[in-house]
């Protein structure tokens, strides 16, 4: 058994029978781990809110050999981030984030998976919620970038044939990004990407910023990444998460969310 102190980011928890907690950390030494809170759920609980999601703070694990669940000793929380909580724009676009840690991430990803993520939420949190989906959007496809995924936009994903670089292409998500025109031809599958929607796809990756004034480009944008990442995926299991963002991002604001 070895003991692991880590910066670690709180990216999911849910009880576990009466008195504990189960969380799912991205930890900066050694990739997501599960662990269990004994007795997270008691009044005098020894872990308070750190705990909370989205909280920042450096974990104590005692790691277990064998298995996937590990015990939680203490944690000391750096960063709450509160401020994701107070708009629904930014939680499902926070908790979007997290899905796709939880569901792509691995243990020993030397930390790549934490730091992004933490950067992203950082962003989320200041960004006015208008702005929220696209800061979301180019975290995600960063976290896509550090997982080691990150679909060919320059080179056909098929042949490897340079393309044009201001053309609009096929995206095949199965391929892995761009088609070149007779690669796209024999495969009849993917959707087009419009040189625009490509450019700024291009700029997210290179980790730059870049704004959407058009609500069916940002719905576009958010549709392409969900089934990009469910084609990695392969498993048939839906990302619930991006599915609630989706549908938060489109609908009408709400007086609250205008702040
Ligand atoms: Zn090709």
């Amino acid at each position: 058994m070895r003991l692991l102190e880590s910066d670690s980011l709180v990216l999911h928890s849910f009880d576990y029978r009466e008195t504990s907690r189960i969380v799912r950390i991205a930890t900066r030494d050694a990739g997501v781990l599960s662990v269990i809170a004994r007795g997270a759920r008691r009044p005098k609980s020894p872990f308070g809110s750190a705990i909370d999601l989205f909280t920042s703070g450096v974990a104590h694990v005692r790691v277990h050999p064998s298995g996937d669940l590990h015990s939680l000793t203490g944690f000391d929380a750096t960063r709450t981030r509160s401020e994701l909580a107070g708009s629904l724009a930014r939680f499902t676009a926070a908790s979007a984030i997290s899905e796709l840690c939880l569901r792509f991430a691995r243990e020993d990803d030397s930390g790549r998976v934490h730091d992004a993520a933490t950067a992203v939420l950082d962003s989320i949190g200041t960004a006015t919620p208008g702005a929220v989906p696209a800061i979301a959007l180019a975290g995600a496809w960063r976290v896509v970038a550090e997982l080691g995924f990150a679909p060919s936009l320059d080179q056909c994903a098929s042949c490897h044939a340079d393309l044009a670089p201001n053309d609009a292409v096929t995206f095949d998500h199965r391929a892995g990004g761009a088609l070149c025109a007779r690669c796209a031809r024999l495969g009849k599958r993917g959707r087009q990407l419009p040189a625009e929607a490509r450019e700024t796809l291009r700029a997210w990756l290179a980790g730059e910023e870049s704004m959407l004034a058009d609500p069916a480009a940002r719905r576009a944008h958010q549709r392409l990444l969900r089934e990009f990442l469910e084609e990695h995926l392969g498993d048939g299991r839906p990302l619930r998460a991006f599915v609630t963002w989706e549908a938060q991002a489109s609908a009408p604001r709400l007086a609250a969310d205008h702040a």
